[in-house]
């Protein structure tokens, strides 16, 4: 499709999937050239900055921000030859797993329009599966790629944590913030990476380039190698699986036994502890980053009411968060506060050292940020990525009093990879069917791991 034409159909995609939170209207045609993403047509999650367009994190508090900037992502893709078509809708600041807390109204699945599309990154992973776009970034802070990909039948993949430049990211938990990336095809995700997989100095948390190096020759080793092992967690074979996942996950299974690969069961006792982890983590990060929300750095104000109410500042900027991310922030600072950070905060941290320790004692390889000593022998690690079909928007919008613990339920097999940083994948085995496979490696082994997937989906 050229550009033009992809331009004229945007607005019939967007009343109909609510995909986008802004969009170009009219472009001259890009010449093709020879540079790696030249022609592809990307869409950008509305949480990453962009000089072009606004940049809202779907948040009433920053509907009219502008970035005087593009991040770094973005940069390389335009440079790379990449058009850019708009920015996507996503929960407020990237907090959901549906596509539902948004202030541009919930997002549709293109596969079915009454089914939700999953979240974070509900309008980048619904541009790619309904073909306005090649590709699109999305961010992944606990399955927000990974989710929205299964959910739409598409690939998606979130690197091992500090390859990506966060630069210009709008942070919801910086520890675990990783840019994603959606695609129908693992060949342009593969492309896609390669643009991006660079050192940022403007980025404290990107690799550095001796890392990089050191990261490079272990996943050489580990491509060469024949026949890889694979683990299947027991702890993430789950009873309340729904029997058309459970089946799609065991063809897929069938068809590696088929390619002679080995299959073991392995146990990683610390992954029933992730949810509570990452749910205590992730808000204290949430809290402290949203402080800047105050009406003065980032955020409005509206200047006919007072801004100080019976010593409560900034409550009227403050009103402009919409409910889940005021859950997040009092979850936060209650997690953060005296009582609760020796309690909470500090315990959740070690429970992440001890499951970071469990990853790296099974697989084969070391990881090259801990050092650990590996004492098994697996290469890459098999689970599903949902552990149900995408629910139906009105079962929650219309539902009396949802509990948020129904939805933070939906990222129990994507959290752990991102409390370890790891690089995982969601790939769509059973096409046109809303449900993934999550597959994952060691630490840094990224381009082994997309190389699998190439061979065996
Ligand atoms: N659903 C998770 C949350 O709400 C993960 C979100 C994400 O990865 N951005 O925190």
């Amino acid at each position: 499709m050229s550009l033009k034409s992809i331009i004229t159909k945007i607005p019939t995609v967007q009343k109909e999937f609510n995909i986008f939170t802004s969009y170009i209207e009219n472009s001259t045609e890009c010449p093709a050239d020879s540079s790696p993403a030249s022609g592809k047509i990307g869409a950008i999650k509305d949480n990453i900055a962009t000089k072009d367009f606004p940049t809202t994190c779907a948040s009433d508090i920053l509907k009219t921000y502008s970035s005087p900037f593009d991040a770094t992502v973005v940069s390389l893709l335009k440079g790379s030859g990449a058009v850019i078509i708009g920015k996507t809708n996503l929960d407020e600041f990237g907090m959901g797993s549906l596509g539902l807390h948004t202030t541009f109204g919930p997002v549709r699945n293109p596969l079915n329009k009454d089914w939700c599309v999953g979240g974070s990154s509900s309008g980048s992973a619904a541009a790619v599966s309904c073909g306005i776009a090649d590709f699109a970034l999305g961010t992944d802070t606990g399955g927000s790629v990974r989710l929205p990909s299964a959910y739409s039948a598409i690939y998606g993949f979130k690197p091992s944590y500090g390859r990506i430049s966060r630069w210009g990211v709008i942070a919801f938990a910086q520890s675990l913030d990783t840019v994603g990336i959606f695609a129908n095809n693992i060949d342009t995700i593969s492309g896609i990476f390669r643009i991006l997989d660079q050192h940022d100095p403007r980025d404290p948390t990107s690799l550095s380039v001796e890392t990089r190096e050191s990261i490079k020759d272990q996943s050489v080793k580990f491509k060469d190698r024949s026949k890889l092992k694979i683990g299947i967690p027991k702890e993430f074979v789950q009873s309340d699986l729904a029997p058309e996942i459970k089946e799609s996950f065991m063809l897929y299974i069938e068809t590696l036994l088929e390619k002679d690969y080995e299959i073991y069961p392995i146990s990683l006792p610390s992954i029933k502890d992730s949810l509570s982890v990452y749910y205590t983590l992730a808000p204290a990060e949430a809290a402290s980053n949203l402080s800047r929300y105050d009406g003065i750095r980032y955020g409005k104000r509206n200047s006919t009411k007072p801004d100080i109410v019976n010593a409560n500042f900034f409550t009227e900027s403050r009103s402009y968060f919409g409910q889940e991310v005021k859950n997040r922030i009092i979850l936060g600072n209650y997690n953060l506060c005296s009582d609760g950070y020796k309690n909470n905060f500090i315990k959740a941290q070690q429970l992440r050292v001890q499951m970071i320790n469990q990853f790296d004692k099974i697989f084969r390889f070391k990881n090259i940020l801990t050092n650990n000593k590996p004492d098994h022998d697996i290469d890459i690690l098999l689970c599903p990525t949902n552990l149900s079909p995408p629910p139906p928007i009105n079962s929650i919008t219309h539902a009396p009093k949802s509990n948020p613990l129904h939805e933070y339920m939906n990222d129990i097999f994507t959290i752990p990879m991102s409390l370890a940083g790891l690089p995982a994948i969601s790939v769509p085995f059973s096409k046109g069917k809303p449900y993934g496979i999550q597959i994952t490696t060691q630490y840094g082994n990224d381009e082994a791991l997309l190389k699998f997937v190439k061979e065996t989906v």
